[in-house]
């Protein structure tokens, strides 16, 4: 049997959320051993992502949660060191759900999923084959300013040696949070290793994998890191400068 993928995805209300996780909840329909937590930027759960999740049939395996990200870590143009709170809590939020509520003597894999990313199915059926107590890799394109960024492997293409990397390549993992999932024995083994805000901005990758791998054990996958099955894509912002305007007049076009 194919071991659970327990996708961990933060998400915040803004136009196009619900095109963003409708994408994601029809990607879930077609991989029935996924584990969708959805954790959102706000001060409750809301009716948008519950009604999505019915509408896909994921009830049974998804799990709804809910934290704000505290007004004080929005970033602040003066300082530049400290990254934008992209999905912190919400990630740490469901690792502490994930360390209660998972059985241990199961092997499962961990993947964080933003919700504007491009996935193929195929990235899935790659991250069943990572090994208890391993991290597995792969390439994702549309990043770091270059088409693919991705793991550089030795001769016989077993073992991970370098990375592509063109922005901040001197970072210890410099990769992005879509080129890697996590066997979760991983994080029991090492409950400090969480998400922080007390680094540098395109560290936080760097942040959860040192407490849990090396660049050594890391485990090459999607045909020997040649394969691209997610995209770093972004949604361009919503323009709504006529729904602005019509609710000048106190009317909506999707009332
Ligand atoms: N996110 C969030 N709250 C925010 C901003 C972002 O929960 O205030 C989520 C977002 O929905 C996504 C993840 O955090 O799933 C990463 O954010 P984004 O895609 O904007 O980051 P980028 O693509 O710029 O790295
Ligand atoms: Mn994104």
């Amino acid at each position: 049997t194919l071991p659970h993928i327990y996708a961990i995805t933060p998400t915040y209300a803004r136009p196009a959320q619900k095109a963003e996780l409708t994408r994601l909840s029809h990607l879930f329909m077609l991989l029935p051993n996924l584990h969708w937590i959805i954790v959102e930027d706000s001060n409750s759960t809301t009716p948008l992502v519950r009604s999505l999740l019915q509408r896909a049939g994921l009830e049974k395996r998804s799990t709804q949660l809910n934290i704000k990200t505290p007004p004080e870590f929005k970033l602040q143009g003066k300082d530049p060191n400290w990254i934008k709170p992209r999905g912190v809590e919400q990630r740490n939020m469901a690792l502490a759900w994930l360390r209660t509520h998972v059985d241990v003597d199961r092997h499962a894999i961990v993947f964080f999923m933003d919700d504007d990313n491009s996935y193929s199915t195929e990235l899935f059926a790659e991250m069943t084959k990572i090994k208890p107590g391993h991290v597995g890799v792969w390439p994702v394109g549309l990043v770091g300013g270059l088409m693919v960024e991705r793991p550089i492997l030795n001769e016989d293409k077993t073992q991970v040696v370098g990375f592509n990397a063109a922005w901040q390549p001197k970072r210890p993992f410099p990769i992005d949070m879509a080129a890697f999932a996590i066997s979760m024995d991983l994080f029991i083994k090492n409950p400090q290793a969480v998400f922080s805000y007390e680094v540098q901005r395109g560290y936080q990758e760097s942040e959860i994998l040192r407490h849990l791998t090396t660049r050594q054990q890391l485990q090459p996958l999607a045909n020997s890191c040649r394969d691209v099955l997610v995209w770093h894509t972004r949604t361009e912002k919503t323009k709504l400068t006529s729904e602005d305007a019509l609710q000048r007049q106190g009317k909506r076009s999707d009332s």
